[in-house]
């Protein structure tokens, strides 16, 4: 499968001439190809989207919503292959890839378009004159992206940043180019104007040419910690309005008042969705001391319990790993909780039909034993990898939560919401939930603090991030 560029309502092969393969995590085969983009075919897709400004920024809302509408429609039609292409690629589950990405990729669009459809002007009337404040398009955004979720990131920035007047060139992750690729056809479809929304494939490099070019007003990235780093430092100095959501090192805090059999199927799920490769999952596991034994029983049984193999297998929980490099970093996570002096209660390479054998695949991993400063404990490993700890008091637990660069997620497990509210406000992350984990209402403010990031999108935090303030202030006669 061949992929190609999308710049001002054209699909292009690159001027580099240069392509990557992309493969198959589950196979380790290659299954395509895609352009690895030069500067020059950044430099053609940042003047697409600068030409195209002025008059996709001047539509009226309303009449952006309605395209956002379009595209929510259109992806609706391809719901199974947007399942289908992003297990493909990612590795994931089928029925994870339907349930959270196919689903998430069409209610962005809906939800963004029903929010700037609604969106009221803010007023502020004084004694003697009248406020306004207008929400203008910012100009041409570079939207980058990663590989866990691949299309519900992609147009979680796309949705609100072209519904707001922007026009934007995505770079998406080189690792899960396909449904990038699909929203790009999706788009030339349904005949959203040329220039609006254009596309680069390509590594690292395409995505610095991006994030320096003068012409992009705006970044929004969603990747690692390090990476954002660079995005940051190319960025700033040219003053580009910025948004970072970076990784995570995220807590579930298991008190001893809990429903225990919701709370470790919760801490499971949080513990290894995706194999464990969202920035939110609960990857540091605190345990109240009475009930320790009790949890882990449990917690080990549900965990030995997930099927783990064919992502495009309807029964499967866990599939494999986004590439060879990764599941080389998470495996060497394995060997340094050794060194810790960590123990592995369980884990090691699953057994797989001879076709999966190339794949990048490891067993869920649970390791206890370590201590909470440990660097398996605080660092962030994104795969299907968790360490367990002990802990005996609120505070304690606070303590070892808050001890770690990240601030993204967490959750809390406990039968008194009064406590779980408290501990909760206490954790310094951005999210956190109480007795449930991914319970996403999209109004809400995504993001962290510390190293997992600066900025929130997510409902009006969404709209004000791809938008510029102006006031005009109106002196009554
Ligand atoms: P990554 O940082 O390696 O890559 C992300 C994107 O940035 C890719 O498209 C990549 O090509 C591009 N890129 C690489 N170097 C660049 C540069 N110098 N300038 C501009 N762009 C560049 O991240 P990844 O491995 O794809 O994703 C995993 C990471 O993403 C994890 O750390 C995870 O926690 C994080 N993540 C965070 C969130 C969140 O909302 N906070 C969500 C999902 C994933």
């Amino acid at each position: 499968m061949k992929i190609l560029n999308y710049i001002k309502g054209k699909f292009n092969e690159p001027i580099s001439s240069e392509w990557m393969d992309n493969f198959s995590p589950s196979t380790g085969k290659v299954i395509g190809s895609i352009p690895l983009s030069g500067d020059a075919d950044v430099i053609s897709a940042i003047a697409a989207a600068k030409g195209a400004l002025p008059e996709w920024s001047s539509l009226d809302p309303s009449d952006r919503a309605l395209w956002l509408d379009k595209i929510a429609d259109c992806l609706e039609e391809k719901f199974e292959e947007i399942a289908h292409l992003e297990s493909m690629d990612t590795g994931k589950p089928i029925s994870l890839a339907r349930s959270v990405d196919a689903r998430r990729s069409v209610s962005n669009f809906r939800f963004f378009s029903e929010m700037i459809r609604d969106r009221e002007e803010e007023v502020f009337e004084m004694e003697d004159a009248t406020n306004i404040v207008k929400l203008r398009a910012v100009g041409v955004g570079a939207l980058i992206t990663p590989w866990n979720l691949p299309l519900y990131l992609l147009s979680w920035k796309v949705a609100p940043a072209i519904g707001m007047g922007n026009t934007v060139v995505c770079k998406p992750s080189e690792l899960t180019p396909l449904t990038a690729d699909l929203l790009m056809r999706v788009i030339d479809e349904v005949g959203l104007p040329p220039g609006v929304v254009n596309l680069v494939h390509g590594n690292g490099n395409a995505g610095s040419v991006l994030t320096g070019n003068p012409d992009v007003d705006l970044v929004s990235f969603t990747g690692g910690t390090s990476t954002g780093s660079k995005v940051a430092m190319s960025a700033s100095p040219q003053f580009k309005k910025l948004s970072l959501e970076l990784g995570g090192k995220n807590s579930s805090i298991v008190f001893s008042d809990c429903n225990l059999e919701e709370t470790v199927k919760g801490v499971t799920r949080a513990a290894f969705l995706n194999q464990g490769q969202v920035c939110l999952c609960g990857s540091r596991i605190l345990v109240e001391e009475s009930i320790y034994d009790q949890f882990m029983d449990m917690f080990v049984e549900s965990v030995e319990s997930m099927v783990i193999g064919d992502p495009m297998d309807e029964d499967t929980d866990l599939g494999a790993l986004i590439s060879k490099q990764h599941l080389e970093k998470v495996e060497s996570y394995v060997s340094l909780a050794l060194e810790e002096g960590g123990q592995i209660v369980t884990g090691g390479k699953p057994c797989l039909p001879k076709e999966l054998e190339g794949g990048n695949w490891m067993s869920p991993t649970v390791v206890t034993g370590l201590g909470t400063e440990s660097r398996c404990s605080t660092e962030e490993v994104f795969g299907p990898f968790v360490t367990v700890h002990r802990f005996n008091s609120e505070e304690d637990a606070i303590k070892i939560a808050n001890n770690t660069r990240y601030g993204l997620a967490g959750s809390i497990w406990t039968g008194d919401l009064e406590r779980g509210r408290r501990v909760a406000e206490s954790i310094h992350t951005g999210m956190i939930w109480v007795n449930t984990w991914l319970h996403r209402d999209l109004r809400v403010p995504f993001g962290g603090i510390k190293d997992s990031g600066v900025g929130r999108e997510g409902g009006k935090w969404s709209l004000g991030f791809f938008s510029e303030p102006l006031n005009v202030c109106l002196k009554h006669d």
